[in-house]
């Protein structure tokens, strides 16, 4: 693999750290000791350093030439609430946590192209290197965002990654659009007025409403969403009554929506609250619905999506990038980022044999140290690329 000949030369020291955090795992918005880690690091290398930026966030700014363009480098710094089970010389020393989506590794890439960048400087332009917070259910992006993190350090685009232990080392997967997709959940209560099962007029029965909302529902995707397009909304469970002869006075509904556009969703969610509201009128009854948004799709830029695969490709050699592997109905919160800027987000192979190969959020993951000048280089060669040196 042509990685960068001098981030190869930096694959022990990246290894040390990610070796380091993965022995001391922290949980989302608790990254206190990672954060301090990483801003140490960046400052060593006379890199410009921001800290608590949603609560653990860093950010690190460093500027080469005269150049106007500014570039987002962004990496996940959390672990999760599970017990390791890998048995390594290096596993998880806090009971309970465990880097097991390989943000450690994630860190420790960024920083290795951070040093290499630093040294180096050959480019024109500012570099931000975004180190983030809570990416596993906390939606850290969205929090420096919302913290003012491109008001206060704009880019031009953003630039994500994520290993993927499906994929052989040396491969790489990026889409010019969906790569990930949104997942939404919903609450629905029907309130009717219960009685004697022998005298239904003399009641509003609400399992009759909620059988009609769960049909009519199955008309969005159906008859709504483009066909060319994709979504699910499942009804997964349907709660009322207590005996046989007793109309209930209420029903409850829950279930999830998954789509892959933030159109798609926005469409969706409005039928879903019209059809409901509407239904339950029909019936006399009121209806409470509640419907919860996860992570948006995570949906690439092309223009962006084809630059990554170019610095990809040129670390990688040609066709190793695949172009059109399906998207996962996984999230991920950079989707946020690529909301409000034009980015790219890829995903690195890392699976070697067994090495690599457990999948992430299992108990027996673990990222692969052989992937970290894969990924340092990409990021290095990204900027070298986009803000070349006149
Ligand atoms: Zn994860
Ligand atoms: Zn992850």
């Amino acid at each position: 693999m042509p990685v960068i000949n001098r981030i190869a030369d930096l694959q022990p020291e990246m290894q040390g750290w990610r070796r380091d955090f993965h022995q001391h795992p922290e949980l989302r918005f608790e990254e206190h000791r990672t954060a301090e880690q990483v801003a140490k690091l960046l400052a060593s290398w006379g890199i410009e350093v921001h800290t608590g930026i949603a609560t653990t966030g860093v950010v690190g700014v460093l500027r080469a030439g005269s150049g106007g363009r500014a570039i987002g480098l962004r990496a996940d710094m959390d672990a999760l609430p599970m017990e390791e089970a890998t048995g390594l010389p290096y596993a998880s020393r806090t009971p309970g946590k465990m880097h097991a989506c390989g943000h450690d590794g994630h860190t420790s890439m960024l920083l290795g192209a951070a040093k290499y960048l630093a040294e180096t400087k050959n480019f024109d332009g500012t570099v931000h290197f975004i180190f983030q917070p809570a990416e596993e259910g906390g939606a850290g992006a969205k929090v420096m965002m919302d913290q003012g993190l491109f008001a206060r350090f704009p880019c031009d685009a953003v630039y994500g990654l994520h290993n993927d232990p499906t994929l052989p080392l040396g491969e790489a997967d990026v889409r010019d659009d969906v790569m990930m997709a949104a997942s939404d959940r919903f609450f629905l209560t029907i309130r009717g007025q219960g009685g004697h099962a022998s005298r239904p007029h003399a009641c509003l029965d609400p399992i009759v409403c909620g059988a009609q909302i769960v049909g009519a529902l199955q008309t969005i995707v159906a008859r709504r969403v483009d066909p060319l397009e994709s979504a699910v909304i499942s009804v997964t469970q349907f709660h009322s009554g207590t005996a046989e002869n007793v109309i209930p006075d209420e029903a409850k509904l829950l279930g999830t929506v998954r789509t892959f556009t933030p159109a798609t969703q926005d469409l969706v969610e409005a039928a879903m609250r019209r059809v409901i509201e509407a239904t339950a009128s029909a019936h006399d009854m009121v209806a409470e619905f509640t419907y919860r948004r996860g992570y948006p799709p995570t949906v690439n830029h092309a223009n962006e999506a084809r630059r990554a695969v170019r610095a990809l490709e040129t670390v990688l050699g040609d066709g190793r990038v695949h172009r059109d592997k399906p998207p996962v109905m996984g999230g991920e919160d950079f989707s946020f980022m690529l909301l409000d800027r034009p980015g790219a987000y890829v995903k690195l192979g890392q699976k070697d044999g067994t090495k690599g190969a457990a999948e992430v959020h299992t108990v027996q993951y673990d990222f692969n140290d052989d992937l970290l000048p894969v990924g340092a280089s990409f990021f290095a060669q990204l900027v070298e690329q986009e803000m070349p040196r006149g």
